[in-house]
C-alpha cells in the first residue's frame, strides 16, 4: 500500500468507528456493542453491530463486516485510497500524495476526461451533416436545444472509428479507450467503437463528473439500449440517472422512472425530481443512496407487464429502506384504433400533458394501496373463491406490518373490497402473523442444529475444504486478533500449514504487523482483504474464546491444524471413509 503506514495507523486511531457509523446508521447501546439497522441489507430488526472496542463493525444478517475505512468503502462505494481520503477528511488529516496512490487518481482522472472529452465530441456531432438522422430523432421526441445542452445529449456516428480517431488525436490512448469502455476490440485485436449510430446520454455523477453513457438506437437495431460496460468509473448497480440535478429539486419527492429518456422528458416538463436507474433492476445500493436524497420516492414504471414485475421488484427491496414508498401508475391509453396501449412517463407526458401527470402525482398511492388494488384485479372478487384466496394473499401482505394501526386500516380496506367482515380479517392476519413467527423459529432452530452448515462460510469463494483444521485456523487468528503475544506461542506455523489460503494471508499478515511494531487490529486490514474476507473474519470474532487461557487455547488449535496436516500427508485426504469421519467431527467439535 503506497499510503504510509503510519499516516493509516494515525487515521484510523482518529476516526473512531461509532462515530463514523452513526453519521449513517441511528446506533443504540446494547451492552458492550452498539445495533442498529443494518445499512447494506433490508431488514427490520438490528442485526448490524458496532464494537467500539474492537473497532469493527459486523452484520449477523449479511455477514458485512470490517474496520473503519471498510466500512465508508461500502457505504459510500469507494475504492480504498478514496475511502482513506475522505476519513482523513472527515478527521482533519492532510493526505499524503504519493506512490500508487498518486497514479490512481491520476488514471480516475484521465479517464475523467476522456468521458468528457467523448460527451462534448458526440455533443458536436449533432451539429454535422453525419450527426442528422440522430438530431431529428431528437426532434421527434420533443427534446428543446436547451434540454439537450442541459443533458449533454449528442449523437455517435454511423461509422466504425469516428471518436477513436477524434480522441487518439486529443492524446488519449487506446488502453484508455478501452478502460472507458467507449472502445471495444475485435477479433484481431484491433479496436472499434463501442457506440454507433446512436442518440448518446452522458451519465452524470452527484460530482458533476461524466462516467459513463447510455444511449438510445435510433434505426431500430438492437440493442435498443446501450449502457457503458462495468469500468472503474461505472458500477451499474449504484448509478442513479438524473439524481446530479434531481438531488437539489424543490419538489419534496424522487420520482423514479424506468428509462433514462423518460427522465429527460420528465425534467423538461418541470418534473426535475425524476431519476432513473440504469435498466430496471433495482438494488439495495440504489434505495440506499436514494433514501439519503428523499423521504419519499414514487415509483412510476411502464404500465406493462414487466413494469408491474419491475414493481414488485422494486417494493421488494425498497420495503425496509428509510423512505416511504408510493407507487404511480399510469393508465393505459387507447389508441386511434381503439386498442389500449402501454405507456409510459414519456408517453403520457406527450399525449397528456404536464398538468396530467402533475395530478397523477398527486394521487399516486401509498404502496401498500398499490399491492392490495393489485390483488383486486387478479382475484374475481365476485366469486367465493377467489375471495377466500384473495383474503389469505392479503392476510401474508399486511401481517408483515409492523404497526397496529396500519394493519387495522389497511385490513378495513381488504375487508371492504372483499365484501367480509374486518373480524375476519383481523384474525386471518394473526394468524399468518403466528405462522410467520414459527417459520422463523424453526429457520432458526434449524441453523442451530446445523453446526457443519455454520462452520461453512456463506461465500462460495471461502468454502472450507478440511472445516476441523480451518476451525482451528480460526481460533489461531481470533487469538492473534485478540492478543497478539500469543504469536510468541506459534513461532512454527508458516502460512503454507492453513488448509484455507485467506486465514493463512491474515496470519501471515498480523504476524508481520507484529514483528515490525505495527498496529495489528482487524481494521489495518482493510483495504488488503477483500470485503468478503473482512466480513469473515469479523465473524470470526464473534466467537466466544477464553483469553485468560490463551496459551492452552493456541496450543491445542496447533496441534488439531498439526494432526490434520498429517493426516492429510498419510494421504488421508482421499479416503472417503476419513473424510465423513472428520465431517462428524468437525460437526460435533465445540470451541471453549
Ligand atoms: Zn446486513
Amino acid at each position: 500500500m503506497a499510503i504510509p503506514e503510519r499516516f493509516l495507523e494515525e487515521l484510523v486511531a482518529r476516526c473512531d468507528i461509532s462515530d463514523v457509523v452513526a453519521d449513517y446508521v441511528p446506533l443504540t447501546k446494547k451492552g458492550s456493542n452498539l445495533w442498529g439497522l443494518c445499512p447494506f441489507h433490508s431488514e427490520k430488526t438490528p442485526s448490524f453491530s458496532v464494537n467500539p472496542d474492537r473497532q469493527i463493525y459486523h452484520c449477523f444478517g449479511c455477514n458485512k463486516g470490517g474496520g473503519v475505512i471498510s466500512f465508508v468503502m461500502e457505504m459510500e462505494n469507494l475504492p480504498f485510497p478514496d475511502a482513506v481520503r475522505l476519513l482523513a477528511k472527515r478527521s482533519g488529516m492532510e493526505m499524503p500524495e504519493t506512490g500508487e496512490d498518486g497514479d490512481f487518481r491520476k488514471r480516475r482522472e484521465r479517464l475523467l476526461a476522456l468521458n468528457r472529452d467523448a460527451a462534448r465530441y458526440y455533443y458536436e456531432n449533432l451539429r454535422k451533416p453525419e450527426g442528422a438522422s440522430v438530431s431529428e430523432y431528437i426532434g421527434k421526441r420533443k427534446l428543446l436545444p436547451q434540454t439537450v445542452k442541459r443533458f449533454g445529449l449528442g449523437a455517435s456516428l454511423d461509422a466504425w472509428d469516428t471518436l477513436l480517431t477524434a480522441m487518439v488525436g486529443k492524446g488519449y490512448d487506446k488502453r484508455e479507450l478501452l478502460d472507458a469502455g467507449l472502445a471495444a476490440a475485435g477479433k484481431g485485436g484491433s479496436l472499434y467503437d463501442k457506440f454507433r449510430n446512436r442518440l448518446m446520454l452522458p451519465v452524470i455523477d452527484l460530482r458533476g463528473d461524466v462516467v459513463g453513457f447510455t444511449s438510445r438506437s435510433i434505426d431500430g437495431s438492437e440493442p435498443k439500449y446501450l449502457n457503458t460496460p462495468e469500468t472503474p468509473l461505472f458500477r451499474k448497480r449504484s448509478v442513479v440517472y438524473g439524481l446530479n440535478f434531481a438531488k437539489s429539486s424543490k419538489r419534496g419527492s424522487l420520482v423514479l422512472v424506468e428509462g433514462n429518456l423518460d427522465v429527460i422528458t420528465l425534467h423538461q416538463a418541470g418534473f426535475d425530481n425524476a431519476v432513473a436507474t440504469m435498466g430496471t433492476v433495482l438494488t439495495d445500493e440504489h434505495a440506499r443512496i436514494l433514501s439519503r436524497y428523499t423521504k419519499e420516492l414514487v415509483v412510476c414504471y411502464d404500465n406493462d407487464d414487466a413494469g408491474k414485475e419491475a414493481t414488485r421488484r422494486a417494493l421488494g427491496i425498497l420495503k425496509n429502506a428509510d423512505l416511504s414508498v408510493k407507487v404511480l401508475q399510469l393508465p393505459r391509453r387507447i389508441g386511434e384504433d381503439g386498442k389500449s396501449l402501454k405507456q409510459d412517463a414519456d408517453d403520457f407526458i406527450k399525449y397528456q400533458g404536464a398538468a396530467a401527470f402533475e395530478r397523477m402525482l398527486g394521487g399516486s398511492v401509498n404502496h401498500i394501496d398499490y399491492r392490495l388494488s393489485e390483488l383486486e384485479l387478479k382475484y374475481n372478487l365476485k366469486s367465493d373463491e377467489d375471495r377466500i384466496a384473495y383474503l389469505k394473499e392479503a392476510a401474508e401482505l399486511l401481517a408483515v406490518l409492523q404497526s397496529p394501526v396500519e394493519r387495522e386500516v389497511y385490513g378495513n380496506k381488504a375487508a371492504a373490497a372483499a365484501g367480509i367482515s374486518p373480524e375476519v380479517v383481523s384474525s386471518e392476519i394473526k394468524r399468518m402473523q403466528g405462522r410467520n413467527i414459527r417459520g422463523e423459529r424453526k429457520k432458526q432452530e434449524r441453523t442451530a442444529l446445523a453446526p457443519t452448515a455454520q462452520i461453512q462460510p456463506k461465500e462460495r469463494a471461502l468454502r472450507y475444504q478440511n472445516p476441523r483444521s480451518a476451525r482451528a485456523e480460526e481460533g489461531v487468528v481470533r487469538l492473534v486478533l485478540l492478543d497478539p503475544t500469543l504469536l510468541r506461542e506459534a513461532k512454527s506455523l508458516e502460512k503454507e500449514d492453513f488448509t484455507v489460503p485467506f486465514l493463512g494471508r491474515t496470519y501471515e499478515l498480523l504476524r508481520q504487523r507484529w514483528e515490525e511494531g505495527r498496529s495489528t487490529q482487524i481494521g489495518m486490514l482493510d483495504g488488503t482483504l477483500t470485503a468478503e474476507e473482512m466480513g469473515r473474519l469479523t465473524q470470526i470474532l464473534q466467537q466466544p474464546e477464553a483469553l485468560e487461557r490463551g496459551r492452552e487455547a493456541m496450543a491445542d488449535y496447533l496441534d488439531i491444524i498439526d494432526t490434520e496436516h498429517t493426516k492429510r500427508a498419510d494421504g488421508g485426504e482421499t479416503d472417503p471413509l476419513l473424510a465423513a469421519r472428520d465431517k462428524k467431527i468437525a460437526g460435533q467439535y465445540k470451541y471453549r
